[in-house]
């Protein structure tokens, strides 16, 4: 990292330092910098809802980062915590992460500030379709303009909720179910947006654990067999990614950490059980698959492989990052490091995959969704007969040929001819490993870029750059 730039404060802060020093590598004309840092424009909106027999006001954001390329993209997000300037902060992420995985989208995020827990289904319904009121008539949702998703507090309820209110908004709008993704399957979802955040983890510590140069440049050797993995956050993105971790590359879960505690086995733990426990109690107090501890405040410091915070934002303090005893962290969450943390564990060669890599799954499977309903057919639809004809051909060919049957346990996979999970997570693979792949490469080309979060930024400011270059900017 270059050493020209102060290390910026808060959430927006660091990525404006990121974003800062990625342009110290590259040589972008006057202005153009200004032009990629700033965020376009922050909404504020402020509404009231009438329930439980009075009128209650919230106030939500939606800020747009960069609108190089429409639409632009970003989740909403429901908390308590939340504020204008880290909505533009995550929009400003959602810029770089979308130009790295090259998305043809631009960069935004929302939020409304609202504890789930402290209402009924019924009342959060109410809350999200005014929400969404609100967003139509400024222009802040759409299939061509701004297409929101699932974030922290929200999943697929709330955006069919939103797509429904917005369908009878834009009724004359064929493409109107395209205004938002990660709906559920009924509703114009795809199969495998569930799972796509923990399964791009997955997908990009395996592209980690076969680079021969990346290991070579950290000292590693090995495989990813057998690694001890601590995970804190059990939601969508850390329950899925220890999930596949455990289940396929046979890693071992020896820590997970929740907000009200957390449990620790050596030995590893199984998943889909650890979940069935949590769902049902709601913390991991009790439960005897590890040990457990109610004071979470040196979850990290333990002795493991792999630590992938996969919560909120601004958990490694620099004290921490100083102690911390690991060969990898993976930045499941957005922005689980802020940069003086950073910092600290790059001069300690800890390598960190960052967040705007980590966790692009769920924005790439998006994508796939969103393209699926704007063509208004299913993925593989028009070729799965014939393919699967073809196929057959060759099977029974080669079983004539050679006057021997196909083990069924390939023979049957290879004649299913490919469902639309299997095309979501062939499709998310290959993005993210393209993308892992031109990390990699600049990493290589350019040996002053020395960790793979600068090579990242470097790759996603040059790439909006070129778009307003070619908008003649
Ligand atoms: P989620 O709400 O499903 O899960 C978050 C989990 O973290 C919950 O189980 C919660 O109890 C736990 N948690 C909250 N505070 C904690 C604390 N202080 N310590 C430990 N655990 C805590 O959210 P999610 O969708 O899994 O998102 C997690 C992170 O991933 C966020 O940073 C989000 O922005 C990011 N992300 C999510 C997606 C997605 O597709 N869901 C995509 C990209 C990035």
């Amino acid at each position: 990292m270059s050493d020209n730039n102060q290390l910026g404060h808060g959430f927006l802060g660091s990525i404006n330092h990121y974003m800062s020093d990625a342009m110290t590598y590259l040589d972008l004309p006057e202005g153009l910098s200004e032009r990629i840092l700033q965020c376009n424009s922050t909404y504020t909106v402020k509404f009231g809802v009438r329930l439980r027999g009075k009128l209650f006001s919230f106030q939500g954001w939606r800020s747009v980062h960069s609108e190089h390329i429409s639409p632009v993209k970003g989740g909403i997000r429901y908390a308590m915590n939340v504020d204008a300037e880290e909505v533009e902060a995550l929009a400003a992420l959602m810029s770089m992460k979308c130009a790295l995985v090259d998305l043809p989208f631009g960069g935004s995020k929302g939020a409304l500030m609202i504890d789930p827990n402290e209402w009924e289904a019924d009342e959060i319904e109410k809350i999200t379709r005014r929400f969404t009121q609100e967003l139509a008539r400024r222009n802040l949702i759409g299939p061509g303009q701004n297409v929101p998703a699932p974030d922290v507090g929200t999943g697929e309820r709330e955006m069919a909720w939103i797509a429904d209110e917005y369908v009878r908004h834009a009724q004359n709008d064929v493409d109107a179910r395209a205004c938002v993704t990660g709906k559920p399957l009924g509703r114009g979802g795809i199969d495998g947006r569930t799972e796509a955040t923990g399964r791009g983890v997955q997908y990009a510590i395996q592209a980690f654990y076969k680079d021969d140069a990346m290991l070579e440049k950290y000292g590693y050797e090995g495989a990813l067999r057998d690694k001890r993995i601590v995970v804190q956050g059990f939601g969508n993105v850390g329950y899925h990614a220890v999930k596949f971790l455990s289940e396929e590359d046979a890693c071992r879960i020896t820590r997970v950490i929740e907000y009200n505690g957390m449990i620790t086995n050596d030995d590893g733990m199984d998943v889909e059980a650890l979940k069935s426990y949590f769902s049902e109690n709601g913390s991991f107090k009790g439960c005897d698959l590890g040990e457990y501890s109610e004071d979470v405040s040196e979850g990290f410091l333990i002795d493991c492989d792999i630590i992938i915070p996969a919560a909120l934002e601004d958990v490694i303090s620099e004290d921490v990052a100083e102690k911390i005893s690991t060969e990898l962290i993976v930045e499941a969450a957005n922005g689980p490091i802020s940069a003086a943390s950073d910092k600290i564990i790059q001069d300690r060669n800890i390598p960190i995959m960052p967040d705007m890599f980590v966790n692009s799954g769920g924005v790439i499977v998006s994508y796939f969704e969103w393209v699926k309903n704007l063509t208004h057919i299913p993925f593989g639809l028009m070729d799965r007969r014939s393919r699967v004809r073809n196929r057959r051909v060759i099977v029974d060919a080669m079983e004539t040929m050679t006057e021997r049957a196909f083990p069924s346990d390939v023979r049957e996979p290879f004649l299913a001819g490919g469902s639309e999970l299997d095309l979501v997570r062939s499709g998310l693979e290959d993005v993210m490993l393209s993308a892992y792949e031109r990390i990699s490469k600049v990493m290589h080309d350019d040996p002053s870029i020395k960790d793979m979060r600068t090579a990242s930024y470097v790759i996603a400011v040059s790439t909006i750059a070129r778009a307003y270059r070619e908008l003649g900017l």
